[in-house]
C-alpha cells in the first residue's frame, strides 16, 4: 500500500509535517505512525467540514435573495425558490451536524467551519419568522383591510 503521504501538524510543536515521517523534522519528537494517521485524518474532516459549510453559505444567501425578491409582488417563482432553498438548507445543516458534528479537534479551519454552521443555523431559524411568519401577518393584515 503506497499511499501519499498526508501532512498535518506535529502534536509537539504545531509545525506541519506528514505521516511519512519517523520523526518530526522541526522539534524531532518521534511520531508515532498511529497517532500520525489518526490526526491526519482528522485533519482531513476538518478541510472537507470547511469545504461543505461553504456550500451551505451559499444556499444560505441563494435563500435570502429568494426571499427578498419574493416579497416584491408579481415577480413570478421566486416564492418556491425560497422554499426549496429553505429546504435545502436544513437538509444541509443536518448533514454537516451528522458527519462532522462529533469531530473532536482545535484546527482552525474546523472552528471556523462550525462558527459558519451556528451562523446558517441562525439566519435558517431568522427566515422561518421573515418567509413564513411575517408573510402571513402581512397577508392577514391585507385581508382585514379588504373587508373594511
Ligand atoms: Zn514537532
Amino acid at each position: 500500500m503506497v499511499a501519499s503521504p498526508r501532512t498535518f501538524r506535529c502534536l509537539n510543536c504545531n509545525e506541519m509535517i506528514n505521516d511519512s515521517m519517523t520523526q518530526c523534522r522541526y522539534c524531532n519528537v518521534t511520531v508515532d505512525p498511529v497517532v500520525a494517521q489518526l490526526v491526519a485524518e482528522r485533519q482531513e474532516k476538518a478541510i472537507k467540514s470547511y469545504r461543505e459549510v461553504a456550500y451551505l453559505r451559499w444556499v444560505v444567501v441563494a435563500m435570502y435573495v429568494f426571499m427578498g425578491l419574493s416579497y416584491i409582488p408579481y415577480v413570478p417563482l421566486v416564492g418556491w425558490g425560497f422554499l426549496v432553498t429553505f429546504i435545502i438548507v436544513l437538509v444541509l445543516l443536518i448533514r454537516w451536524q451528522v458527519k462532522f458534528g462529533s469531530l473532536v479537534t482545535n484546527d482552525a479551519d474546523y472552528l471556523k467551519a462550525r462558527r459558519s454552521w451556528r451562523l446558517s443555523l441562525v439566519l435558517w431559524l431568522a427566515a422561518i419568522v421573515l418567509g413564513f411568519i411575517v408573510r402571513i401577518l402581512i397577508y392577514l393584515l391585507f385581508a382585514l383591510a379588504a373587508t373594511r
